[in-house]
């Protein structure tokens, strides 16, 4: 309610001061008074059409009243920036063709309309034509053109064209202004992952590894590379450099150690010992819920289900968690009489399923939760910024 309020307010003050530079104009310009009460005569039919809240009739009124030029043109734009905003997508893109079908022009009020425009094309999905207007406006070398790139990047990763991404996203990286932006920069190093992503699913491991080594370019921190250069030394048998890549990244960011555990004893059972100590290490520093659980099955593999309840009791009394919990009934289930034991195991399998449940990633930025790992949150579109729930808040 309040919304629709301020956009008629904000209509009714852009078309009483589009009204009135158009007449001040045509008093300087010593045109025919007729045609100023033309103007006049559309406002009151507009306003009539608002107050009788048919705001369709009222918005194709007051745009055919306020006429184009070189002091309305911003009005014009502003109108359209609304209209897209409230939906009324079709009205923005014929007030912005409008404008645009206007002779002469200027330089700067036509990329902004241009710009305008291909934001609506962008919100009625017609991509291909935003995509051609836009590169209209970067082929002119005009200061509209950052913004241009930035729309541009965004319809290329949302149809998959990550080539054209990436071009776009170097060429705004020569700005100062963005040059160190770190959002430009993570969404570049992301496209080239794609690109990895695909080439590794083809086998095509040396493309992969340009491409990986392409992504560090653009950011040299990023987890996504680094994971996949992990996998891609794993699959090359290259054990020990994998391991070392999964490990800093799990010093670099302790909140993925959970992420790191699987590929890490995949390449530990191939180079032999030393993942029991790396788990030991883990769980005396950040006593992570995952590494206790893998080292609880491990200990169990190794030396038996006693020693392994023995090591959760006492990893439980420092650290509770929900998890540890259930593993714990889970290894001392069989010691109990049968009959107990099945109502035990239904009343587990209940929690488990609860727990199953749970969001286990949260992006920092906008809250948004999800069970998997998204590298750009759905919500808000930000890169990096969804990061895995630690097990001691979440549960
Ligand atoms: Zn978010």
């Amino acid at each position: 309610m309040m919304d629709s309020l301020n956009f008629y307010v904000f209509l009714l003050i852009a078309i009483i001061a589009g009204w009135l530079m158009g007449r001040f104009n045509s008093v300087k310009s010593a045109q025919s008074k007729s045609k100023g009460g033309g103007l006049f005569d559309d406002y009151f039919v507009g306003l009539n059409y608002l107050l009788n809240d048919e705001p369709d009739e009222a918005i194709d009124t007051f745009i055919k009243a306020l006429e184009i030029n070189s002091e309305t043109v911003e009005t014009h734009l502003a109108l359209g920036t609304l209209l897209r905003r409230r939906g009324k997508v079709d009205k923005a893109i014929k007030v912005h063709q409008a404008l645009l079908a206007r002779p002469n022009l200027k330089r700067n009020f036509s990329d902004s309309a241009k710009l305008q425009l291909s934001l609506d094309y962008i919100a009625a999905g017609l991509l291909g034509r935003a995509e051609r207007l836009l590169n209209e406006i970067l082929d002119e070398h005009s200061e509209a053109r950052w913004e241009a790139l930035r729309h541009l990047i965004t319809i290329y990763q949302t149809e998959n064209e990550w080539n054209s991404a990436i071009a776009c996203s170097i060429k705004l990286l020569k700005n100062p202004r963005f040059k160190k932006n770190p959002q430009i920069r993570a969404g570049a190093a992301h496209y080239c992952c794609e690109i990895a992503e695909q080439c590794l699913s083809e086998n095509q491991n040396s493309k992969a590894k340009a491409e990986i080594k392409r992504a560090f370019t653009f950011d040299k921190k990023n987890i996504r590379a680094m994971l996949l250069l992990a996998k891609l030394e794993q699959r090359q048998g290259k054990y020990k450099a994998s391991i070392k890549k999964l490990l800093r990244v799990g010093s670099n960011n302790p909140e993925f150690t959970g992420q790191l555990l699987q590929p890490l004893a995949e390449c530990y059972e191939q180079t032999g010992e030393g993942f029991e100590k790396l788990l030991r290490t883990i769980v005396a520093e950040t006593a992570n819920v995952d590494a206790v659980l893998t080292l609880a099955q491990l200990i169990k593999t190794k030396t038996g289900s006693s020693a392994a309840i023995n090591f959760l009791s006492e990893q439980l009394s420092q650290h509770p968690s929900l998890e540890g919990l259930i593993k714990l009934f889970e290894l001392q289930i069989h010691s109990v009489e049968p009959n107990i034991a099945s109502s035990l195991e239904s009343l587990l399998n209940l929690v488990d399923e609860q727990m199953r449940r749970n969001f286990e990633y949260q992006c920092l930025h906008c809250g948004f939760e999800s069970k998997s790992l998204f590298w750009m949150c759905p919500s808000c579109k930000k890169w990096d910024n969804i990061r895995p729930i630690a097990e001691t808040t979440a549960r």
